[in-house]
């Protein structure tokens, strides 16, 4: 009798899956035991969607909080499991990836023999067995458990969404496998770590240092040059020996470092995966059976880490569908930024530049201008509180209004401030001045700056204070100067009328 019935059949090359030993043999789902992690059906055949098989067991357990698993900031994403209770699951073979080798797990779908479709939302590897952790709906554990009694009849299938996030994985996961191995042969350069992060942001393989912009073009060239070949990939298996297995035989680099087999593995499988001619590498990922449609593209500079005394490098990569992806996206971006300005694609870095170099300039005049501009008004100012000294005992206060739009309306207020009191010094006058800008379209978030400046620091402080407890305004100063902003909507009659009110009535 067959391992399990394949229900669609998949474009898998026959040959891909290589047993290279005489005695190894693939469970059948007669004896009760499971097909062991290393040849379960999705690493035997990656491209099939679909299988019959048995349950081998089922309980219910209560997932902890933080599910199982590294948590590495950058790496994909696997569907939270609920804070409720979940199936765990053993089947007899699955085509639903356990996470693995990198690879993060597969999503998928068991169908029961009464046609209800269960959602798989992690597989993980539990010493050598798949573990499929499956939603219970409507908390309906005990028809669950009943569906789903051992020596029952399932399907386990990826869904589309599941076979496009899956295929996914693959392509970079087999891209990553031709990445390494040419890094390796052709400069040296050992794979200390990778990471499959979550689409669309590329993946990256870590290596001991930098690489020049030609380096990395020479890489990329010498992958496509197989990509283009169309190299076949597959695997061998046999079973495991740990003593022949456990000692890289790659490189004193240590390109093979965290290649081995994990320590709680048991399934007593030995898995390479071989891309024709480049590559062997001990691997229980599905691995794509061809390279031929992985065009690899390099992002052209390596991100520097260091860690205490050693500095390593990340090389960011892309290819199969998230490569179109990134390629969809950046020529949207490029397209619209051509369209805003006026311009075709292949001119917008000079039009960027052309604009980024008119506004310098234009933020330079705003600057002389406004430096002229605060002289100006200083000098008015002063030569209304020179108009007015004549008279005995004169104090010159005045509430100077502005409406002005700019970032740093504060900037020229203190520019306009210092004009003034340079003036005003010659004369002895003596004097008490609110400075107000608010911004010409005002919402509830908009800020009003305000500015107080007197020859006399306890006027300008009790006005401060009036400003700060009649006002709300949020401020503070010493000596001759206050300064502050009010949030909200500023109007002339209320607010700017109770600094007038401020002004007169300091003593
Ligand atoms: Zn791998």
């Amino acid at each position: 009798m067959a391992a399990a019935k394949i229900l669609s059949p998949s474009s898998t090359p026959t040959d891909y899956f290589k047993v290279i030993s005489p005695t190894l043999q693939i469970p059948s789902p007669d004896t009760g035991i499971t097909v062991p992690v290393g040849i379960l059906a999705c690493q035997r055949d990656p491209l099939l969607r679909k299988i019959e098989t048995t349950v081998i067991a089922c309980h219910v357990s209560q997932p902890s909080s933080a599910p199982a698993g590294k948590k590495t900031k950058k790496a994909v994403v696997a569907p939270g499991l609920p804070n409720e209770p979940i199936l765990e699951i053993v089947l007899h073979d699955t085509v639903i990836f356990p996470e693995g080798g990198g690879q993060p797990t597969d999503t998928g779908l068991i169908t029961t023999s009464d046609g209800k479709a269960w959602l798989v939302l992690q597989a993980k590897r539990h010493g050598g067995h798949a573990v499929h952790y499956v939603k219970i709906t409507e908390g309906d554990i005990d028809s669950a458990l009943s569906v789903f009694a051992p020596g029952s009849s399932v399907t386990a299938s990826l869904g589309p969404d599941d076979y496009d996030r899956r295929y996914d994985h693959m392509s970079m996961h087999t891209s990553q496998h031709l990445l390494s191995a040419v890094l390796e042969t052709r400069l040296n350069l050992p794979t200390l770590s990778w990471s499959l992060t979550s689409p669309p942001s590329p993946c990256y393989v870590e290596v001991p240092r930098g690489m020049t912009v030609e380096e990395i073009r020479f890489i990329q060239s010498e992958a496509n040059k197989l990509v283009f070949e169309g190299r076949r990939v597959y695997t061998e298996v046999e079973e495991l020996d740990r003593d022949k297995t456990v000692v890289p035989t790659i490189l004193e680099s240590g390109r093979s470092a965290g290649k081995g087999l994990p320590s709680d593995y048991t399934g007593g499988v030995n898995r390479v995966v071989v891309i024709d001619g480049v590559d062997r590498n001990p691997c229980c990922g599905s691995h794509l059976p061809t390279i031929h449609n992985l065009q690899l593209f390099i992002l052209p500079h390596t991100e520097t880490m260091s860690r205490s005394s050693t500095t390593s490098a990340r090389l960011y990569f892309l290819s199969g569908p998230r490569l179109i992806g990134y390629l969809t996206t950046t020529h949207e971006f490029l397209t619209s930024t051509a369209s805003i300005l006026s311009c075709g694609a292949p001119s917008v870095p000079e039009r960027v530049s052309q604009v980024v170099d008119e506004r310098k300039k234009a933020e330079k005049r705003v600057t002389d201008l406004e430096s002229e501009l605060a002289k100006h008004i200083g000098s008015g100012l002063y030569h209304e509180a020179l108009a007015g000294s004549v008279n005995d005992g004169y104090i010159f206060r005045k509430h100077l209004r502005r409406t002005d739009d700019s970032g740093n309306a504060l900037g020229l207020l203190s520019a306009i401030s210092v004009a003034f009191s340079e003036q005003i010094a010659k004369s002895q006058t003596p004097y008490l001045l609110v400075l107000t800008s608010t911004p010409s379209a005002q919402t509830t978030n908009s800020t009003t700056v305000v500015m107080v400046i007197g020859s006399d620091d306890k006027e300008v402080r009790s006005v401060g204070d009036s400003l700060k407890s009649q006002l709300g305004v949020k401020g503070g100063g010493k000596g001759l100067k206050w300064s502050g902003k009010y949030i909200g909507v500023w109007k002339e009659k209320k607010e700017g009328g109770l600094v007038d009110d401020l002004l007169k009535d300091v003593q």
